[in-house]
């Protein structure tokens, strides 16, 4: 079985974007408990290197990190233990709320915009970026940015995450390249 219900909405999420190709190499931000990693296996995937705050139980042969991806020496990790760059980088990453309700969106949008930037820094040309985000929220810069790098930029809401009414992912495909 799965070990989150975020993995049926990556299956969901997948079978749209076609991001998990036994050739790909890709990057999954924020995993824990590792859904999403578990489908990238199950759909084929060898080269995948991921990180959270919380520890998780192995998943080979995924390369996993323990650490916060804000840290600056975090991206580069990702990539060595990658092997090369990524095809994709995915982030289900979403901080920890503290109840108000600025401050909870800046740190949100913080994270996304953190996100893009590595993903916009390390991609292949054609690569994909594909992130949480929530409803409501000021996405409209981030999704500024991604236009400019990207040759399609989206909203996605899969099925599996109607329940968690706010949330909403931004597929951002076909990297233009540095
Ligand atoms: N996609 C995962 C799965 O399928 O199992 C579920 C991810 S869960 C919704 C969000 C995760 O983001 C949490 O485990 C949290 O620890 C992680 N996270 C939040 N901020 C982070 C950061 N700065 N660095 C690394 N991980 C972070």
């Amino acid at each position: 079985g799965y070990r989150s219900r975020a993995a049926y909405k990556i299956t969901e999420l997948d079978d749209r974007l076609k991001l998990f190709k036994p050739g790909a190499r890709i990057i999954d931000l924020g995993l824990a408990p590792g859904g999403w990693t578990q489908v990238a296996i199950e759909r084929g995937v060898k080269h995948i290197a991921g990180v959270d705050l919380l520890p998780v139980e192995p998943l080979p042969p995924a390369h996993i990190l323990q650490m916060d991806f804000t840290d600056p020496e975090c991206g580069p990790m990702l990539i060595e233990l990658l092997g090369g760059p990524p095809d994709a980088v995915i982030s289900d990453m979403a901080p920890n709320t503290v109840g108000h309700r600025r401050t909870d969106h800046l740190r949100i949008m913080g994270l996304i915009e953190i996100a893009a930037d590595f993903a916009i820094s390390v991609l292949k040309p054609g690569g994909a970026f594909v992130a949480k985000a929530f409803q409501g929220g000021e996405t409209a810069p981030v999704m500024g940015l991604l236009k400019q790098h990207f040759t399609e930029v989206k909203n996605l809401k899969p099925k599996a995450s109607r329940a968690d009414s706010s949330e909403v992912y931004i597929a951002a495909l076909g990297f233009k390249g540095r």
